[in-house]
């Protein structure tokens, strides 16, 4: 709940609104495991709470640390069974946590592994949440990035995803600037614009991947349903309306996507606009048969956009060794309990 609904909640329970803001505080502030903890609320009103509202916490199923790095993945039960993973990854600007929006995704995108079994069910703003505090309640170090860049697509939980960051940068929670947060989509237009109108400053990354409708279409079913002219007129809108600097996401699949060509045809669709590009090397999926490009290529690419005055970043690889890319921790936990054991997840 945001503050605004805690606070009609309680006045409605003949509280002072106070203290919705005391229990907000606890909640998003201190990351309070349960009502319990609350010790400035009366015992009476944590126990009315206790029996009207279910308070969660994620179960921490496994965490895996990258010998190379330090980043480490997280995967979380959720109330119901279902699993979600999600990423921290240590910057020198700070402690970045990637996070799901959904438990598994209906987008299909060839090369990720969180669509291979299709959409179980959208997240809730809460479940979002716990997800950012309980790895800073693990860690015991501030998060002060969150990208939504894990396992599902947020702008297909569009209301939800408001909720949440709403909560997340408000400032009697953690207060993270909307600055710090990155939403990323792959490509649903009318929910862009929507997006854009919110006014938000949060950075929108857009899952590029291919640089003309035929290309992106053999690699991301949503291409059938929107075209680059109009996801290009999008961002363009985004930019209007916020004045925040797009991200394109571009991930180099060997082969498919990483010739001279498609790096002169993406500087040309990044030209016009205020944007900047990330390429990622594709993260090879077991079940997809995708390859990574060479070093090399990917070097030559970047120079190619650079020669052309785009603004490029290579991502940083992190925590390769265990399973970083979308979606495959949570395959292999589901690979690995199908075969008959008790905790296996609800799919
Ligand atoms: N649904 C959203 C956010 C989740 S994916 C979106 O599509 O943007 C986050 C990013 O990782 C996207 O750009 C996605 O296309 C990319 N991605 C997924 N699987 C990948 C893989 N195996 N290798 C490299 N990038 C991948």
């Amino acid at each position: 709940m945001t503050l605004s609904r805690l606070t009609e909640n309680l006045t409605a329970l003949g509280e002072k609104p106070f203290r919705a803001k005391q229990m907000y505080q606890w909640m998003h502030e201190k990351l309070a495991g349960g009502f319990e903890e609350m010790t400035n609320l009366s015992g009476q009103l944590r126990e009315k709470c206790a029996l009207k509202y279910t308070y969660t916490m994620p179960e921490v199923v496994q965490v895996q640390e990258s010998q190379i790095d330090g980043t480490k993945k997280f995967l979380f039960r959720l109330a119901d069974g279902n699993v979600v993973e999600s990423v921290w990854m240590k910057y020198k600007h700070g402690n970045s946590v990637c996070i799901s929006s959904q438990v598994g995704c209906r987008m299909g995108c060839r090369f990720c592994a969180s669509t291979l079994g299709g959409l179980e069910r959208s997240l809730l703003p809460s479940e979002m949440l716990e997800q950012v505090y309980s790895i800073q309640r693990i860690t015991g170090e501030r998060v002060s990035n969150v990208v939504v860049m894990g396992i599902g697509e947020p702008l297909d939980n569009y209301e939800n995803l408001l909720t949440f960051l709403e909560i997340l940068t408000d400032e009697n929670g953690l207060n993270i600037s909307q600055r710090s947060v990155t939403v990323s989509t792959c490509g649903i237009v009318p929910r862009m614009r929507q997006l854009a109108d919110e006014k938000l400053q949060i950075t929108l990354a857009l899952s590029l991947h291919g640089t003309t409708d035929e290309k992106r279409r053999r690699l991301m079913p949503i291409a059938n349903k929107y075209s680059i002219d109009e996801l290009m007129e999008a961002c363009a809108y985004y930019f209007k309306q916020t004045g925040r600097r797009i991200t394109f996401e571009y991930s180099l699949v060997g082969g498919v996507n990483d010739s001279e060509e498609d790096a002169e045809q993406l500087a040309a669709l990044a030209r016009p606009l205020v944007c900047h590009v990330n390429l990622i090397p594709v993260n090879p999926v077991r079940e997809r048969g995708y390859t990574d490009p060479t070093g090399m290529q990917v070097r030559a690419f970047r120079e190619r956009l650079e020669k052309n005055k785009v603004n490029v970043t290579v991502r940083r690889e992190m925590g390769r060794d265990i399973d970083g890319a979308c979606g495959q921790l949570r395959n292999r936990y589901a690979g690995t309990v199908k075969a008959g054991d008790d905790n296996a997840p609800d799919r």
